[in-house]
């Protein structure tokens, strides 16, 4: 059945339209049901120090895993709650778990967590995350906030104000899949971070493409000039591991050659390893996430 629209066009109604607009309402449906309902959990991927003895910080990395459907990836939910406006009570879920399990956590490991734009559009965040750490005996300086370049975007001076706050407060501020975005390198300088962390695109690749290593090298020795720490994401083979420590280009190591994100039980048992001298995580943990 077809129908005529304003300038002539003809928009053809098919069914298997409506039926993928049922769908995504009921993932919704079902969305909101798991935030709601305990539905979410997290796995953590460590980030090691670059010759891989220790294990410095964790990213806790949230997972949907649907009734009928297994586990449906962030990339897919995260926009999808930001959409709905709930996104904010996932956050304030990792938070609180990633809080109570890093307590458990020798120190001085950190954990690291997600933040969206809608967690900084209000101040209520500052004293949510201070309760956190509050309730768990938890040091600020054992948080880690990872935010992307777009929130920057959005309202700049406010989003900078409270990442202020947070980092008055002893909490430190990464920014996450640095150079993906519209980045311009000049906003390195005025933006209230700690840590960068280098997508995981300036990595695939770098050890045949001597361009790809050129832009790696300029974003690192100017985060460096400014005082960042770096983070190298998604390094994934012992090369890209090897060219990275040859040029002293990361000062912490994330990414498939060293773990998986794995579940919570196994992040003891990789510091248990890594207290014994080994890194004998490694590509053990496929598939369990
Ligand atoms: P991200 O924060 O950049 O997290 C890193 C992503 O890269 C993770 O995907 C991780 O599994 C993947 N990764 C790590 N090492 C490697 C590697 O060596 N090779 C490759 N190919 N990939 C690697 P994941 O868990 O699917 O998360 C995707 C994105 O979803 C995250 O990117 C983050 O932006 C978002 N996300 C995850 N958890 C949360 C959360 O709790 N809150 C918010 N707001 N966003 C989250
Ligand atoms: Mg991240
Ligand atoms: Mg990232
Ligand atoms: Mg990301």
């Amino acid at each position: 059945h077809a129908k005529s629209v304003g300038n002539g066009t003809l928009t053809v109604f098919r069914p298997e339209m409506d039926a993928q607009y049922i769908a995504e309402q009921k993932l919704r449906t079902d969305l909101r049901h798991a935030v709601e309902h305990g539905g979410l959990h997290i796995v953590y991927q460590p980030m090691y120090k670059p010759d891989g003895s220790s294990i410095e910080c964790c990213e806790a990395l949230v997972r949907w895993r649907h009734p009928e459907r297994g586990m449906v990836g962030p990339n897919i939910f995260i926009p999808m709650a930001e959409d709905m406006g709930i996104v904010s009570a996932i956050s304030r879920f990792v938070i609180e778990q990633a809080c109570r399990d890093c307590a458990a956590w020798p120190e001085p490991l950190a954990v690291s967590v997600n933040l969206s734009i809608q967690d900084l559009r209000n101040s209520d965040i500052l004293a949510f995350v201070a309760d956190v750490l509050e309730r768990n005996g938890l040091s600020p300086k054992r948080l880690h906030l990872e935010v992307t370049e777009s929130v920057f975007m959005d309202e700049p001076v406010s989003v900078s104000a409270i990442l202020n706050q947070f980092r008055a407060t002893g909490v430190t501020v990464a920014i996450d899949d640095f150079g993906t975005g519209f980045s311009s390198l000049s906003y390195l300088d005025t933006l209230p971070l700690d840590i960068v962390k280098i997508d995981r695109a300036f990595i695939r690749n770098v050890a045949e493409d001597e361009r790809k290593r050129k832009l790696l090298r300029g974003i690192v020795n100017l985060s460096r000039d400014l005082g960042l720490r770096i983070v190298v994401e998604g390094v994934e083979t012992q090369e890209q591991l090897s060219l990275i420590n040859a040029r002293g280009f990361a000062d912490l190591v994330q990414g498939y050659v060293f773990s998986m994100p794995v579940a919570p039980e196994e992040i003891d048992e990789l510091l248990n390893g890594s207290l014994r001298g080994g890194k004998r995580s490694r590509l053990t943990s496929r598939n369990k996430t």
